[in-house]
């Protein structure tokens, strides 16, 4: 039986035409007009004044961060649940990432507990959409201005899902995105970071190119460094964007799907979404028992993955802390197969092996309720 990943990449003959017709087109390869084009087709999509792209997602944080004033000695407000990029951006601008546990409504901060975790070195907040859930993002963006410090919105796992009819990412002064392959589009690496300030737009533009103010000279107003992009990823991304809003559609259908198959199992958790605004990133559930479903699953040619650990517990940091809802999401929670391009079938095979899985459970578990009463 044909293997089900848990992700794939997505491009075809349009990528392969675009790339080929570049090539014979005598560009330099580097960024230069076919990058402007994505940036603006970027930016008009998320409805943003300024985009700026970059060379991957954590690059575009550390930009994002750098940007805003985040400098060695500041604290950085992180979720404890969210990709290790988001916390180890702050580590290499010399800032202290603070750990914040999240609400299990949403898997994203809460205003509540970053209000509790600000000190007056608290420079920035970054806020997680996770999975294109939008979340608090409102009520912590409004509690950031009120205390002058920046909301930076990693969205890296939100192109295509909003706020309303804000698209995610332009809630904060700043906000990031990620085009690494397992994204909703990719340009095999690449990252985005908007704004919808003049000042910052510019800041970023210098950023990423040496610290000057354009290209071909040598005169540097401010420190910067390379995070320039290529105009070769640029024509990949034009036709990627192009395939969003039909990966938006297949997305939320999935999600929808796996619901109507899924929510009457005990066993099987998901996380509240509405998919009229989150176009989900991944399918993520939680189980009292992902490892031992996750092997199962392996067993049917399923492929699903662990989601993240808490990042305090991770051995890059070992910081000790408690946070509740982290540690319960970390322990339980599994991604399934969550490919845009998944069919139904796929999708139904994928439920039915879950359901199987659960049954022999549940009827392992009535019998060793026997035994148990016997041996009392
Ligand atoms: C993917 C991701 C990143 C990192 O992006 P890269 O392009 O892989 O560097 C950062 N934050 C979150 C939430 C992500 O999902």
């Amino acid at each position: 039986m044909k293997k089900i990943p848990q992700m794939e990449p997505w491009f075809d003959e349009a990528e392969a035409e675009a790339v080929a017709a570049y090539m014979r087109s005598g560009g330099w390869i580097t960024e230069h007009t076919q990058t402007v084009a994505f940036e603006q087709a970027l930016a008009s999509f998320v409805g943003a004044e300024h985009c700026v792209v970059v060379n991957n997602g954590t690059i575009a944080l550390v930009a994002a961060l750098w940007a805003v004033g985040v400098r060695a000695g500041d604290e950085v407000i992180v979720p404890n649940f969210t990709m290790i990029a988001t916390a180890n951006a702050t580590v290499l601008l010399g800032a202290s990432p603070v750990f914040v546990d999240i609400e299990a409504k949403s898997l994203g901060l809460n205003d509540t507990l970053v209000a509790d975790a600000i000190t007056p070195r608290t420079k920035a907040v970054v806020f997680v959409s996770f999975n294109g859930r939008a979340g608090q993002v409102r009520q912590v963006a409004a509690l950031c201005q009120a205390r002058g410090i920046a909301l930076v919105e990693d969205a890296a796992q939100s192109l295509g899902s909003y706020s309303g009819t804000q698209h995610l990412g332009t809630l904060g002064v700043v906000g990031t995105f990620s085009f690494s392959v397992p994204k909703i589009m990719s340009t095999g690496q690449g990252g985005a970071v908007v704004t919808n300030d003049d000042a910052l737009g510019a800041r970023l533009r210098r950023i990423k190119d040496f610290g000057r103010s354009r290209g071909g000279i040598d005169t540097h107003e401010s420190i910067g460094f390379n995070f320039k992009f290529t105009d070769v990823q640029a024509v990949i991304g034009l036709e990627q964007l192009k395939k969003v809003p039909t990966r938006m559609k297949l997305k939320r259908a999935l999600y929808a799907r796996y619901q109507e198959h899924l929510q009457d199992l005990p066993a099987v958790e998901l996380i509240p979404t509405n998919l009229a605004e989150t176009s989900p990133w991944f399918i993520d559930v939680l189980v009292p028992d992902p490892d031992q479903l996750q092997a199962y699953l392996a067993e049917q040619g399923i492929g699903s993955r662990r989601v993240y650990p808490p990042i305090n517990e991770q051995l890059a940091y070992g910081w000790a802390g408690y946070y509740p809802v982290t540690q319960e999401v970390a322990r339980r929670g599994l991604w399934l197969p969550s490919a845009a391009q998944l069919t139904e079938e796929a999708v139904d095979r994928v439920c039915a092996a879950i359901r199987k899985y659960y049954a022999a459970v549940s009827q392992a578990a009535g019998h060793e309720t026997g035994v148990q009463k016997q041996v009392v």
